[in-house]
């Protein structure tokens, strides 16, 4: 399996891994496993998704069984907006890694530039969830990025994370970040897929040195089952004539088309399936080359069409 190599310490990151998001609780011990089990080496997680804890039942129990080393597989986790102070950081990454059940991560993101009210975990854990938002329970508090970011610099000294990195910052945030940052983000995690490609945001990353993770790669499909209003409006990425065309032609599945779109141009996928074929199908992306014109062809699709966006939150911010 490929890998990027990151920029900051050297080390190795998978092109290809497994999304945990809207994993349930019940399954995901075994999803993991059976990600890992069929080959996956990335393993993407979050405060947020409620299943940190399962999440590394699933990695220990792969470990305990021989399939892989610690060393063998990179974990992320990202810290959730209502743990930005300098003084939650290192005791929230501390819960993550207790959670896991792990000594270290690989790499640890910002989950949004957004610093919202503390909410101590003994109160609600994870903090926000859907009917949180809908509520209009979400405050907003006033820490800056550079604080957040200095106490993420110390737990990487401590060996808490090996990697720190940001997700759905924009190139502004970005370049302020870079004058004062005395550990560079190793990689940036964005929404990318073919109806939101983001070509000027991605070249201006690169050019810095910072990888970058795709996320929400198959664009609608990801959406239908939070009845997303936007995703009715066009055809589902999967469906379209363009990625079916291209999909037949090569005898790969549409998704396998979507996700080698983005590994080919070494962008990090991080694809999320409860199902056992379509998920060792989702890894295989890497078995075939697109070529460049259909790699063109995927990304005229572009529609600047955002799934994930705090502008629909309440209370809403325009953070894109
Ligand atoms: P995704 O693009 O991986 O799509 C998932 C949906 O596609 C699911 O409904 C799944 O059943 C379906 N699917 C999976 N493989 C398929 C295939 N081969 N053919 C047809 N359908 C298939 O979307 P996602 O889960 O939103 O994103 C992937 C991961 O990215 C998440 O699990 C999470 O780890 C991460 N993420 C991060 C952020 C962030 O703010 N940083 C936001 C969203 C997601």
């Amino acid at each position: 399996m490929s890998a990027v190599t990151l920029k900051t310490t050297g080390a190795k990151m998978p092109l290809t891994g497994f999304g945990a998001w809207k994993v349930s609780k019940e399954t995901c011990a075994d999803t993991i496993y059976n990600a890992i089990k069929s080959g996956y080496r990335l393993i993407d997680g979050a405060q947020d998704y409620a299943n940190e804890k399962e999440c590394g039942e699933g990695v220990r129990r792969a470990i305990k069984e021989g399939i892989i080393k610690r060393e063998d597989i990179f974990i992320t986790s990202k810290l959730w907006n209502t743990f930005h102070a300098k003084e939650h950081v290192e005791p929230m990454l501390k819960k993550t890694l207790e959670d896991w059940g792990l000594e270290y991560i690989d790499l640890f993101l910002i989950h949004f530039p957004l610093a919202q009210k503390y909410v101590d975990p003994s109160v609600r854990y994870p903090p926000t969830n859907v009917n949180d938002v809908e509520k209009g329970v979400a405050e907003y508090q006033n820490t800056p990025i550079s604080e957040t970011w200095a106490a993420l610099e110390a737990c990487v000294d401590k060996g808490l994370t090996k990697h720190i990195g940001i997700s759905n910052f924009n190139a502004g945030l970005i370049r302020d970040l870079l004058t004062y940052a005395r550990i560079r983000p190793s990689v940036l995690q964005i929404e990318h897929h073919p109806y939101l490609t983001q070509p000027k945001l991605i070249d201006f990353v690169k050019s810095q040195g910072i990888a970058i993770t795709a996320y929400s790669t198959f664009g609608p499909q990801s959406f239908i089952e939070m009845d997303h209003p936007a995703v009715k409006n066009q055809p589902l990425v999967l469906e379209h004539d363009v990625v079916t065309g291209i999909a037949k032609k090569h005898g790969k599945t549409p998704g396998q088309v979507v996700l080698r779109w983005a590994t080919q141009r070494g962008i990090n996928v991080i694809p999320k399936s409860n199902n056992q074929s379509r998920l060792e199908q989702n890894l295989q992306n890497e078995s075939f080359d697109l070529t460049e014109d259909e790699i063109k062809q995927i990304s005229n699709l572009n529609i600047n069409l955002r799934f994930n966006d705090p502008a629909d939150w309440n209370p809403s911010v325009p953070i894109f």
